[in-house]
């Protein structure tokens, strides 16, 4: 990328003999942009810290639940990290929630056979003091609620078997390969039937998830034992528990599935379940911010945006460790070179986005000076691929300005991005949707999937080694570009709302917003 900068000088200079003084301010503005766009690509690719940040956040650091010390961690290292590079980092507290810290899960059979066991305790489960060993139970299958009261007290000193048994632990694009038209289609009808069948037999007891939680408590079982697949090899989804006392863990689904048929076949298998963690208290939720001042209009903001937590199956690489690393890496190319801007660049790693864009909708309802006078924001949350979609949000005109803030960004990253203006505001999806719901210019970068949803959003492999560093460095390069184009601009960008097209229902409506929550957990 030398030769670029230094044949782009060549040209500038070349055309610059001759020209009016007019053509000269114009030509020295073009080239001004496509020096800055050129820095901002070769200061990426020569002097990337992705890597580093990815080791030190996802391995160093760890998951960030809210709630956990580790999310205190991370944003102290986030500030110490700005600092470095020069940029002021503050972290911002906007409520509370329950304190919890993990440690660590132990599973293992000891009858019929032996066999350690894969699994871990859900987020905010209870702790044991010792290993407790007992037999499993399946979840009975009860004609009414009143039957599942009477069938209650079996469950006592028991492990209770909550989820329904797989009939297969290969993911569909394994059947696709491999199955016959017939075999594959066989094996989806059962699975359905099953699916069906355990949703009807959790609906006949009467109670929601976190009610069956606490009956299964109150009726003396010994833990809770969960599987929630993920449709992948390996993979499972790992959320928050409802228990109190008794610990509630997930087991992965080729174990699960060994409990389940052993149960189910009268083998009485017993395992032994260890889980560590530590009850915190009431603790802070915060968001971790840091910002470069603008010269020429320092109360206008251009923001970056990706949430900061994560759940604690895996270690939050794709969600949102990545939105993190282009943010924070964009931030860094920006200090280096464009560290006056016009606008001022704010970045928002948010808290409790998890819990429902916590985070950002705190912040939009406390600071209602950057909400006003937002040029744009952008947000990313949907893993590590490159950026493939973007949209305009609903705004009437955000064509115009996002069509030529992305002008400038090189045609080898928006060869491969799709626009679609005037676009949706879309849910609560993630972070940007907090804005766009008080009608301000905020925009998501849409990544493309790398099997996201299946293998890493919310699972146990949500690791280090699913981070795809080329299309993270191509995504805070075109970050940092836009974040640059954006406050250059010499218009502000309108906020218009475009018509929504008709839903199946009828015209559609902008989204409200939603109040922030800034107390909880989960011990409903
Ligand atoms: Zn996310």
């Amino acid at each position: 990328m030398k030769i670029l900068i230094s044949t782009l000088h060549t040209k500038a200079a070349g055309l610059v003999v001759g020209l009016s003084l007019v053509s000269l301010s114009v030509t020295a503005q073009v080239s001004s942009t496509e020096a800055t766009v050129a820095a901002i690509v070769q200061e990426a690719n020569d002097r990337s810290q992705l890597k580093r940040l990815a080791h030190e956040l996802m391995d160093g650091v760890g998951p960030r639940l809210v709630g956990s010390g580790k999310m205190v961690q991370a944003s102290d290292w986030a500030i110490a990290q700005y600092g470095q590079w020069g940029i002021p980092a503050r972290r911002e507290n906007y409520g509370t929630w329950r304190g919890w810290d993990r440690g660590v899960t132990h599973i293992d059979m000891g009858a019929p056979w032996t066999r350690s066991i894969e699994g871990t305790q859900l987020a905010f489960s209870p702790a044991t003091k010792k290993p407790v060993t007992a037999e499993t139970i399946i979840l009975a299958d009860a004609a009414d609620s009143l039957a599942f009261q009477q069938w209650l007290p079996n469950v006592k000193g028991k492990f209770v078997l909550i989820s329904m048994p797989q009939p297969t632990g290969r993911p569909d694009y394994n059947w696709n390969e491999f199955g016959t038209k017939a075999s594959i289609e066989k094996m989806k009808a059962e699975r359905t039937a099953l699916a069906d069948a355990w949703k009807k037999r959790i609906s006949k007891t009467g109670l929601s998830n976190a009610k069956l939680a606490d009956a299964l408590e109150k009726a003396g079982a010994a833990g809770i034992v969960a599987s929630n697949w993920s449709s992948g090899f390996g993979v499972n989804k790992i959320f928050a528990a409802f228990t109190k006392k008794i610990p509630t863990v997930d087991i992965a689904l080729e174990d699960y599935g060994l409990l389940y048929r052993l149960t189910e076949s009268g083998k009485q298998p017993s395992i032994s379940i260890y889980t560590q963690s530590k009850e915190l208290g009431t603790v802070p939720t915060f968001n971790t911010l840091a910002e470069i001042k603008g010269t020429e209009k320092p109360n206008e903001y251009v923001m970056l945006s990706a949430h900061f937590d994560s759940w604690d199956g895996g270690t939050g690489a794709t969600d949102n460790g990545t939105g993190t690393l282009v943010m924070m890496e964009a931030m860094r190319i920006l200090k280096a070179v464009y560290p006056h801007p016009k606008r001022t660049i704010l970045v928002g790693h948010w808290g409790s986005e998890e819990q429902g864009l916590n985070g950002s909708r705190a912040f939009v309802e406390d600071h209602p000076e950057v909400v006003s006078n937002l040029q744009a924001l952008f947000n990313q949350d949907n893993g590590t691929g490159r950026i493939v979609n973007i949209g305009g949000s609903g705004y009437a005109n955000a064509k115009d300005y996002l069509g030529r803030w992305l002008a400038a960004v090189p045609k080898s990253i928006t060869d491969s991005i799709k626009t679609n203006f005037p676009g949706m505001p879309g849910g609560g999806g993630s972070d940007h949707a907090s804005f766009v719901a008080v009608g301000v210019p905020a925009f998501s970068l849409g990544a493309l999937n790398w099997s996201y949803f299946n293998y890493t959003w919310h699972t146990n492999r949500d690791t280090y080694d699913k981070i795809v560093f080329d299309d993270v460095r191509s995504n805070a390069i075109l970050t940092a570009i836009l974040v640059y184009m954006a406050c250059e601009d010499p218009e502000r960008s309108s906020t218009e709302k475009a018509i929504l097209p008709n839903g199946p229902n009828g015209p559609q409506k902008w989204p409200a917003p939603v109040k922030s929550k800034r107390a909880g957990g989960y011990d409903n």
